[in-house]
C-alpha cells in the first residue's frame, strides 16, 4: 500500500479469479470454462475479422450483435446491452442500478464479484443464507428494499430456482430492480428472459464465456426492459464506449448463428455432468443437483482442501473454497470425458 492511494482503493477487497495455469499436462477443471471449444463458424468469423478493417474503431453500439441477440431471444434490440463478459455488464448493473442507501440482497453464498462490486460502488448490501438444501428460498426475497441479485442456476452450488419462485421475487419487488445472472443456464436450466416483458424491473443476465465456450473473447449481455437498458448505455458511456472489440462482436454473433453446434456442446456436457455424478456418489460423495457445467460436491470423511490439494499433486485443478458452510465441498468443472476419467481415477485413489 503506498501513500498515493485513495482511500477508497485501500479499502477494497478485489476478487480473486481462478488459477489459469499455462501447463498444458494439467487436466484444467477448476474456473468452469466449457471444453468443447467455441463454434467452427464463430472461429471462421473471427479470423475473417482480422483484417484492414482493424485500423478502424467497432461499432461503439455493437448494432447488429444486439439485433442478433434480440431475433434470438425474441425481443426488442433496445432491451440488449453488451458488454465485455458478463461481469463488466454486472459492474455497469451495480453501478447505474441498485440504490446506494438501501441494502441490496445477495445469496451468502454465491457469485464473489457480488459483494466486490458493493464495495468498489459503496452499496449497501444483506447476505441472505441458502437454506439447508442450499437452496434459495424466494419468501427471503420479498422486501428488498435496495435490490436484489442472484446467479439462477446459483454459484458455486449448481442449483436451480424454477422460475414461478423466479417471478414471485420479481413481483414481490416491483420498485426494485432484480436481476438475474444467467451465466449458467442453458446447461439445463430455464431463462428469465421470458418473463421480461411482463416485468419492468427484471434485468437477465448472460454470457457467451460458458455455454459458447467464448470466455477467452469477454462477450456478455443483459436483457430487460428498454429504461433498465438505456441506464446500463448511459453508464457505459460515461466509462468506456466501445465496450466489444469488431473480432468479438463477429465471434459472438456467428456463435448465435450456429445453434446446432451450440446444442451439441451444451448436451455433451449435460451428459458428463450426470455421469460424473453418479461416480462421484459411488465414491461415496454428496453431490447437489446440479443444472450448471460444474458440479458441487463434499466426502462425508474427506476435508476438501485436502482432496483439492492431493488431486494437484495428480495433475487435476478444481476449485475450493475457504469459506464457512462450504469449507467441505469442491466445485468440479465438467470437462471432456477423458477429463473426467482422469478426475474419478485420481479422487478413487484417495477417498
Ligand atoms: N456470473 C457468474 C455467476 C459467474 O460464475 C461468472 C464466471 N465467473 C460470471 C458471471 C462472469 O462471467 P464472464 O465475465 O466470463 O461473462
Amino acid at each position: 500500500m503506498s501513500k498515493y492511494w485513495s482511500p477508497v482503493v485501500k479499502d477494497l477487497v478485489p476478487y480473486v479469479p481462478g488459477e489459469q495455469p499455462k501447463l498444458d499436462n494439467l487436466v484444467k477443471l477448476n474456473t468452469n470454462e466449457n471444453p468443447y471449444g467455441p463454434s467452427p463458424r464463430a472461429l471462421v468469423a473471427m479470423q475473417a475479422a482480422l483484417d484492414d478493417s482493424l485500423k478502424l474503431y467497432p461499432d461503439p453500439e455493437s448494432v447488429e450483435l444486439k439485433q442478433t441477440i434480440a431475433s434470438y431471444y425474441g425481443v426488442r434490440g433496445d432491451q440488449v446491452f453488451v458488454g465485455n463478459g458478463s461481469d463488466e455488464v454486472l459492474a455497469h448493473v451495480f453501478f447505474g442500478l441498485f440504490q446506494q442507501d438501501e441494502p441490496i440482497l445477495f445469496p451468502d453464498i454465491s457469485y464473489s464479484f457480488y459483494p466486490v462490486y458493493c464495495g468498489l460502488y459503496g452499496i449497501a448490501s444483506r447476505v441472505v443464507p441458502l437454506n439447508d438444501r442450499f437452496e434459495i428460498d424466494p419468501a427471503d426475497y420479498e422486501q428488498a428494499n435496495g435490490g436484489v441479485i442472484f446467479p439462477n442456476p446459483n454459484a458455486p452450488t449448481g442449483r436451480f430456482l424454477p422460475l414461478d419462485q423466479v417471478e414471485r421475487v420479481v413481483s414481490a419487488n416491483p420498485d426494485r430492480v432484480v436481476v438475474i445472472d444467467e451465466a449458467y443456464v442453458d446447461f439445463g436450466g430455464e431463462s428469465a428472459v421470458a418473463l421480461v416483458d411482463r416485468h419492468p424491473n427484471l434485468l437477465v443476465i448472460q454470457t457467451l464465456s460458458k455455454s459458447r465456450s467464448l470466455a477467452g473473447m469477454r462477450v456478455g449481455f443483459a436483457i430487460g426492459d428498454s429504461e433498465l437498458i438505456e441506464a446500463l448505455q448511459r453508464v457505459k458511456n460515461s466509462f468506456n464506449s466501445y465496450p466489444l472489440d469488431r473480432v468479438a462482436q463477429a465471434g459472438a454473433q456467428a456463435a448465435f448463428e450456429d445453434e446446432t453446434y451450440f446444442r451439441q456442446s451444451c448436451d455433451g456436457v449435460i451428459a458428463e455432468r450426470d455421469r460424473v455424478t453418479a461416480e462421484l456418489e459411488a465414491l461415496g460423495f454428496d453431490v447437489l443437483p446440479s443444472r450448471a457445467n460444474f458440479v458441487f460436491a463434499r466426502h462425508p470423511l474427506h476435508r476438501g482442501d485436502v482432496l483439492m490439494t492431493g488431486l494437484r499433486e495428480q495433475g487435476v485443478i478444481v476449485r475450493h473454497f475457504n469459506k464457512p458452510r462450504i469449507s467441505e465441498f469442491l466445485r468440479i468443472t465438467i470437462g471432456m470425458p477423458e477429463q473426467n476419467d482422469a478426475l474419478l481415477c485420481a479422487l478413487g485413489k484417495m477417498v
